[in-house]
């Protein structure tokens, strides 16, 4: 039975996410659109004022009467840092309370976690001291691994080669501010069930696509951890018994055959005499990075296009897996490849097709990557505590 610290930490989330969605709207107005009762909208949303989380604006219109007080949430309010830690590179963002980016920076992703933790700490210092004009409310970290939600510990990142490692701790000493870590695919999935076009939905799966891949699975209105937290792990189920040996010391994986890094591996080795781009002295250079194959794709390297086909071909094989074994109402996509989706995602559809229940009627959406759908996840972890803590279950 829920307590009612409980009851009330949800009415409260009821009544933040409700003048989220409705904004402006009127005491009155939200009584109606949540089912609660009129006292209770008064006492949480003058507690929500008084933190400053929600403000009163412009008087309503109403044809006779007292005219009510508006209410909308408070842009000032807060300021989200959002950090999104990936193998070689890691973003950092500050946004406001409508996830709108007001500063982004990049620096590399160390090898060693700990110089690299403690040049990650030194940057948010200097982002927050940049801007002391803002309120902060939490920083959102998402990793590309395994994190054990309750301890906040990073458990294994296959593709960074780090162990227990603690993220939290370090950003907490230097901020003072409360992170939230989470796998990255995790965090898609919930930013994109808490706003934008899916806002609602029930059951998503979001799909990483970078060096590795991951899935966070939203089902039932829940975001699935499993007995361990380590649910989601479909990257690393086997597809190819003989296929290339994984960082996870299985073969064949999920994510040898059709992540970023796959790509990579199989356009510089099975690359042909007439493919790749020529420096000034006609030598050939290979790809060095997904980036690469991707704009020589574009410029009509064969090679290149054979690569993305084939990348296209296994992300299709592990998504048919998707449908068939959790049958969501969407499954989005996110990363550099669906810049290429034109080519791309005929490729998966026809997989999927051939592969899938044809009844599943799951849509295959790519997420466009200039978005930046990873760090909008990192800040919609620190939003969704106050505005959905249902979905953290
Ligand atoms: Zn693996």
């Amino acid at each position: 039975m829920a307590s009612s610290e409980t009851a009330r930490l949800i009415n409260r989330s009821v009544v933040l996410d409700a003048i989220r969605t409705n904004q402006p709207i009127s005491r009155a107005d939200l009584a109606r659109q949540t089912g609660l009762q009129r006292s209770t909208i008064s006492l949480i949303v003058d507690q929500l004022i008084e933190e400053r989380w929600v403000a009163e604006g412009d008087v309503g219109q109403l044809p006779r009467g007292r005219k009510p007080r508006l209410l909308y949430l408070n842009m000032d309010r807060a300021g989200i840092v959002g950090i999104n830690i990936m193998p070689h590179v890691t973003k950092l963002a500050l946004a406001d309370l409508s996830v709108r980016f007001t500063t982004q920076e990049s620096m590399p992703t160390l090898p060693n976690p700990k110089v690299f933790l403690e040049a990650l700490c030194a940057r948010v210092q200097n982002l927050l001291s940049a801007h002391r004009e803002i309120t902060y409310e939490g920083i959102g970290v998402s990793l590309p691994g395994r994190v054990d939600y309750l301890g906040q510990r990073l458990v294994f990142a296959a593709n960074l080669g780090w162990r227990q490692i603690d993220i939290k701790g370090p950003l907490e000493r230097a901020t003072g501010l409360p992170v939230q870590l989470e796998n990255a695919a995790n965090a898609c999935a919930l930013s994109e069930v808490w706003s934008g076009p899916h806002e609602g939905l029930r059951d998503l799966i979001a799909v990483t696509v970078s060096e590795g891949i991951g899935t966070g699975i939203i089902a039932n209105g829940q975001l699935v951890r499993g007995a361990n937290g380590a649910a989601g792990e479909f990257g690393h189920v086997c597809l190819d018994e003989q296929g290339p040996p994984c960082n996870c010391g299985s073969r064949g994986c999920w994510e040898v055959l059709a992540s970023n890094a796959a790509a990579v591996r199989n356009y510089t080795c099975g690359i042909s005499e007439n493919s790749g781009k020529r420096n000034a002295s006609g030598r050939r250079e290979l790809a060095t990075s997904f980036a690469d194959i991707l704009s020589l794709a574009d410029r009509g390297d064969l090679k290149a296009q054979e690569t993305l086909d084939a990348m296209a071909h296994y992300l299709g094989l592990g998504i048919a897996m998707l449908v068939n074994g959790l049958s969501p109402s969407v499954i989005v996509i996110i990363g550099e490849v669906t810049r290429a989706w034109k080519r791309v995602g005929p490729i998966v559809e026809q997989v999927v097709k051939e592969r899938a229940r044809m009844d599943a009627g799951t849509r295959i959406v790519p997420t466009d990557d200039t978005m930046q759908p990873r760090l909008r996840g990192t800040i919609a972890l620190v939003l969704q505590k106050h505005f959905r803590p249902r979905l953290f279950a």
